[in-house]
């Protein structure tokens, strides 16, 4: 893995702290209000630079999921889990994050609404039902 640089761990620290306030950071394109999570040098939509950090509420519902039955290092306790992909609610942005103690389909139907609970190192953003 390449050494990150200052201004993408100093993104990356902010990312974390906004997700331990229960909200997801994202990057709103000043030209055109594209947003995206990653932190890009261009515009995906309109190729402008210039970008400003807004602090989205953490909660969506649910897009699409795995289900995996051995749980993550650090995760050992919480049983199976499921790999989440969710629709940012007021936000045409898709985030994913980990959330613990699903075991079948039927504990997550496609369309709940899930809430960001934090942030784990090793896996990225911890959600919660
Ligand atoms: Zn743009």
């Amino acid at each position: 893995m390449r050494e990150l640089s200052a201004q993408e761990h100093g993104t990356r620290e902010k990312f974390i702290e906004t997700a331990e306030k229960q909200k997801i950071l994202a990057h709103k394109c000043v030209k055109c209000g594209h947003l995206m999570l990653e932190t890009v040098l261009y515009c995906e939509k309109c190729s402008a630079s210039k970008f400003e950090d807004i602090e989205l509420e953490g909660a969506g519902t649910v897009v699409t999921y795995t289900i995996q039955a051995v749980a993550p290092e650090g995760f050992e306790d919480a049983g199976s889990y499921a790999w989440v992909v969710f629709k940012v609610d007021n936000a045409s942005l898709r985030a994913s994050g980990f959330l613990p103690g699903v075991e079948s389909p039927k504990d997550l139907p496609i369309g709940t609404k899930v809430r960001v609970k934090g942030f784990d190192p090793k896996h990225g953003l911890v959600l919660q039902k």
